[in-house]
C-alpha cells in the first residue's frame, strides 16, 4: 500500500517550502483570547468596516428565493450594475470571490513556472501568496522610506520573464496612493500593471477609466471594505477586454455565489447609506491620526485608506501590542525589517478611537 511519505513525494516541492499567509482571526477566537464578550472585542486589525453592509442588503439577502439554483455564471446583473457604479462598460468588468480570487486567476492566466511577478514591499501578502501558488517567483522591489514605488528599480527589473507588476493603491499597510503619472510610466513597460485599488472609496484616487486605452493595465477593487461585505467575498476587476475573455474560462462557473451577488447589487441601490459610512470612515481616520500623533513614542504614516500605521519608536511594539489584545482591542503588528516594530490600525467607530487612545496612554 501506498504510504503517507510516498503521498508527500507527490507533492509540489515549491510548495512543500513556500510560507503560509498569516491571515486574521475571526472575532469569537479573539474574544476567548481576551476572555471578554465577543460584543466587547474592538477589532482594528483586518480593515474591515465596522458599521457593515446596509440595512437593505440583509432584507434582500432574506427574501432572495432563488438558494437552490446556481447563480449566474456570467454575473450579468452585478457587472452592469458594476458598468453603472464604475463608469466603464460591463464588458470589461469581471467579479470574483473577493478580489483575492481575481489575484490568483490573473496570475494564473499569465504565470508559467519560473516567470516572474514584481511586487513593492511592504504591501498586501496575497500577491506573493499567490504567485508563490502558481510556481512564479516575486521578484520584490522595496518601497522607498515614505513608502512610494521605486519606478526606476523596477523598470530596472524588467526582463522577458516579468509577466505581472502589482502595486496596491492605496497601498495595504502603508495607505498611501501610487500617482497616475508614476502609473503610466509602468504602464509604458511590457509587464501586465495590476492596480489594486481595495480602498478606492476611502482615497477618491483611481486609473479605471484608464483601462479601455491601455492593453496592460489592470484595476482591482472589492466590496470588503466600503461596503461592508468581507464575509460575503465579492470583489471585481475592471480587465482589458480580451484578458475578460480568458479569465471568464479558467475561472470556476459560479465564482460568485448568489448570497454575494444579491449583496452587491443591493449595495450599489443603497450608495447613500453606503457614502455615510465611507464619509463616517474617512472623517475618524483623520481623528484618529490627529489622535495618534499626540503620542510622542508613535510615528505615524498619513492614509489615504481606512487604517494607519503606525511605527513605534520606544521598541515596545510588542508589548503594546498584546496589552491592546488583553484589553480586547486587535491591531496588526510587523515586525518585518522594512516594518520595524510596526502596528496598523484599522479606523472604527469614534468610541473604538476613544478607547483605542486611553489604553496606549494607560500601557505606556
Ligand atoms: N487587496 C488589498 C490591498 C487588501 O488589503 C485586501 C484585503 N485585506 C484585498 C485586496 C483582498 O480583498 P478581498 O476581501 O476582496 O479579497
Amino acid at each position: 500500500m501506498i504510504s503517507s511519505e510516498d503521498i508527500e513525494g507527490l507533492i509540489r516541492p515549491e510548495l512543500k517550502v513556500m510560507k503560509a499567509y498569516t491571515p486574521i482571526e475571526p472575532t469569537d477566537v479573539l474574544s476567548q483570547r481576551a476572555d471578554i464578550p465577543e460584543e466587547n472585542v474592538i477589532k482594528l486589525d483586518g480593515n474591515e468596516n465596522p458599521y457593515g453592509c446596509s440595512a437593505r442588503v440583509k432584507q434582500a439577502l432574506a427574501d432572495y428565493a432563488y438558494y437552490h439554483l446556481y447563480p449566474d455564471p456570467e454575473q450579468r446583473e452585478l457587472r452592469k450594475a458594476l458598468e453603472k457604479y464604475t463608469g466603464t462598460s460591463s464588458e470589461y468588468i469581471l467579479a470574483g470571490s473577493g478580489s483575492d480570487e481575481l489575484i490568483d486567476l490573473v496570475l494564473r492566466l499569465f504565470i508559467e513556472p519560473g516567470d516572474k511577478v514584481i511586487d513593492c514591499q511592504p504591501t498586501f501578502g496575497m500577491y506573493t501568496f499567490s504567485t508563490d501558488v502558481c510556481g512564479g517567483k516575486v521578484v520584490s522591489i522595496p518601497r522607498k522610506q515614505d513608502f512610494s514605488i521605486n519606478v526606476a528599480a523596477i523598470k530596472k527589473a524588467i526582463d522577458k520573464q516579468t509577466k505581472v507588476i502589482f502595486i496596491a493603491s492605496p497601498n495595504n499597510p502603508s495607505g498611501n496612493v501610487t500617482p497616475e503619472q508614476v502609473i503610466l510610466e509602468l504602464l509604458n513597460s511590457s509587464a501586465v500593471v495590476v492596480i489594486d485599488e481595495a480602498y478606492f472609496e476611502f482615497s477618491g484616487v483611481t486609473v479605471a477609466p484608464l483601462v479601455p486605452k491601455c492593453p496592460n493595465l489592470i484595476v482591482l477593487r472589492t466590496f470588503s471594505k466600503w461596503a461592508g461585505l468581507a464575509g460575503l467575498r465579492v470583489g471585481y476587476g475592471i480587465f482589458p477586454i480580451n484578458m475578460v475573455k480568458h479569465l471568464m474560462k479558467i475561472k470556476q462557473p459560479y465564482n460568485v455565489n448568489a448570497a454575494a451577488q444579491v449583496a452587491a447589487l443591493e449595495s450599489l441601490k443603497d450608495m447613500s447609506y453606503l457614502r455615510g459610512t465611507i464619509k463616517a470612515i474617512v472623517d475618524e481616520r483623520e481623528r484618529l491620526l490627529t489622535k495618534l500623533s499626540q503620542i510622542d513614542w508613535l510615528k505615524v504614516y498619513p492614509s489615504q485608506a481606512n487604517f494607519i500605521l503606525c511605527s513605534v519608536l520606544n521598541g515596545k511594539a510588542k508589548m503594546i501590542h498584546n496589552g491592546l489584545q488583553r484589553k480586547g482591542i486587535f491591531a496588526r503588528y510587523f515586525d518585518t525589517p522594512q516594518l520595524k516594530d510596526c502596528l496598523r490600525i484599522s479606523v472604527g467607530k469614534p468610541e473604538h478611537t476613544d478607547a483605542l487612545i486611553a489604553t496606549l496612554k494607560e500601557i505606556c
